[in-house]
């Protein structure tokens, strides 16, 4: 099957054919033709499937007849994330590289300003995440009942994230008469009830099971001893094993808190790494994934709300440094390398601890998992960590060799602990070679520590900004949801997400203070 064979105008096909596509994927090859026809699509399939360019190729064709008018979008998409909002811009730009089309992003971490302009001019299509896009709708800024055609993608994320209730506003300002492209990756009940609603006769298109592993990725699992320290050690090991034969990595953490933690890990260890969780603001989050996505930047370290659903192509290696919770995320995770048939790895870091959530991921893949070098029952315990390290300052004599160390660390940063100090000198005297190609050059590296030195000031120096933070979101929490006694995230986990999703970092009202408030006060 050719694209030419699909039905898409020839402007349309002359950007697939300079993206370089010849050969639909199954997606589209499924969906595209029914979306041209105006009919509903629901199409289950992963990121990774080419299922972006199932509905946007058929919009950008439809949209080549008719005008936008102002507060008044055409079509809609709605995204879970700002990355994937953004992605999906990208693809929007690339195959709309001979059309003239106004495209309008609403994503939180961005003034509303710019945003509302963009609205005023008229939007033909509007990218959103469903916080925002609702806050731009309660400003009066927009109108929705000009929505021609309404994508909702990665339907399920959206579940997981609380954004259903939000999903359901938004479909019912929305004219009935408008086509619908449903995205999801799985269908829990939750989704397919969502579908029955919103859904007219919709064509199903289904093209993998969001449970099976690629065959083109070798899995193994490695052992591990539980403390943080352990672990990254193993990680580091795993690392320059692998030298050369890593072209770039994403090493998932579960916690957030462990993504900042073992980010400065690496790049205290020089390692060429780069971090993304949620706590980052929208511009940083956006300049490490372009980083990544360039080739400029190896590893990536990030949790899986950060990660899940981004287009990053050719990933050769993924280190679980913890194991999921939620086997499904074991999935998702894996999915990162592997694609369109290309070889990739993934490493599972696994202690004593994560034994149920293994055997809950072998029997969701429905295969064991192979150990790398030998199973748990071969872990040697370290010696205990900075609990029994002997204290420095009250007259404690200083160890033996303890200068090196001391000379090794970068200024101002924590002092390995002894462990680790000691599994890092002895993993260098094996491999230093390994550990050379995996640096940074030096400038960059520079402006790396700096930007981390500039962001722990910047946390002393704004104590009450800290503390404008919910207690929730301080504590360093798990990222997977409260839920409740049906499987859905709780309301007070909703909110959480939905402020995580949307924090843009504005202070108070931001630049929206209302005008009495600034009328100079008479003592
Ligand atoms: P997606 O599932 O939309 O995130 O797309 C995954 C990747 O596949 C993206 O990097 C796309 O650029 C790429 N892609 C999309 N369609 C095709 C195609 N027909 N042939 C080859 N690559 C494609």
């Amino acid at each position: 099957m050719t694209f030419s064979s699909l039905g898409l105008s020839p402007k349309v096909l002359s950007a697939v054919t300079d993206a370089g596509y010849t050969t639909p994927t199954p997606i589209q090859a499924g969906a595209i033709p029914h979306a041209l026809e105006g009919k509903d699509v629901l199409g289950i399939a992963q990121t990774g499937t080419g299922k972006t360019a199932a509905f946007v190729l058929p919009m950008i064709t439809r949209l080549e007849k008719g005008r936008a008018r102002a507060r008044m979008p055409r079509t809609l998409i709605l995204e879970p994330t700002r990355e994937l909002a953004a992605q999906v811009e990208e693809n929007f730009i690339k195959y709309g590289k001979n059309h003239k089309l106004n495209i309008a992003l609403l994503i939180g971490g961005v003034s509303f300003d710019e945003q509302d302009k963009k609205l005023e001019r008229g939007a033909d299509v509007l990218i959103a995440t469903p916080g925002r896009l609702l806050d731009h709708r309660e400003r009066g800024k927009l109108l929705l009942n000009g929505v021609e055609i309404l994508v909702i993608d990665e339907a399920d994320r959206m579940l997981d994230m609380g954004f259903i209730p939000d999903i359901e506003r938004i479909c019912e300002m929305i004219p009935f008469t408008r086509q619908t492209l449903f995205f999801s990756a799985t269908m829990p009940p939750e989704i397919t009830k969502l579908t029955e609603k919103f859904l007219h006769a919709p064509v199903r298109i289904e093209v993998s099971k969001a449970a099976s592993t690629a065959t083109s990725i070798t899995q193994r699992l490695v052992k591990s001893g539980n403390k943080p320290w352990d672990k990254r050690e193993t990680l580091r090991r795993l690392i320059r094993e692998e030298g050369d034969a890593i072209k770039n990595a994403i090493i998932f953490c579960n916690r957030k808190v462990e993504v900042a933690e073992l980010f400065r890990s690496l790049i205290k260890y020089e390692f060429d790494a780069g971090a993304l969780h949620g706590d980052m603001d929208q511009s940083a989050r956006m300049a490490m994934l372009k980083g990544f996505r360039d080739g400029k930047l190896k590893l990536l370290v990030a949790s899986d709300v950060a990660a899940r659903g981004l287009d990053i192509p050719d990933v050769s290696h993924v280190f679980n440094y913890d194991v999921p919770i939620h086997s499904e995320d074991y999935v998702h995770r894996i999915g990162r390398t592997g694609r369109a048939g290309r070889s990739g790895k993934s490493f599972t870091i696994v202690t004593r601890n994560d034994a149920k959530y293994v055997d809950a991921i072998e029997k969701l893949i429905g295969q064991k998992i192979e150990w790398h070098d030998g199973d748990l029952s071969t872990v040697v315990q370290s010696e205990g960590g900075e609990d029994d390290a002997p204290r420095r300052g009250r007259g404690a004599p200083r160890r033996a060799g303890r200068r090196d160390d001391a000379e090794r660390k970068p200024r101002g940063e924590r002092r390995p602990r002894r462990s680790e100090a000691a599994g890092e000198a002895a993993a260098e005297a094996v491999a230093p070679a390994e550990v050379r190609a995996a640096e940074p050059r030096s400038d960059e590296r520079r402006a790396r520590k700096d930007a981390i030195r500039a962001e722990n000031s910047e946390r002393r120096a704004a104590p009450e900004r800290a503390e404008r933070k919910p207690a929730a979101e301080r504590n360093e929490r798990l990222e997977r949801p409260r839920r409740d006694e049906r499987g859905r995230p709780d309301r007070a986990e909703q909110n959480r997400r939905q402020r995580e999703a949307d924090d843009d970092g504005t202070v108070g009202f931001g630049d929206d203070v209302p005008a009495f408030m600034k009328i100079a006060g008479r003592v």
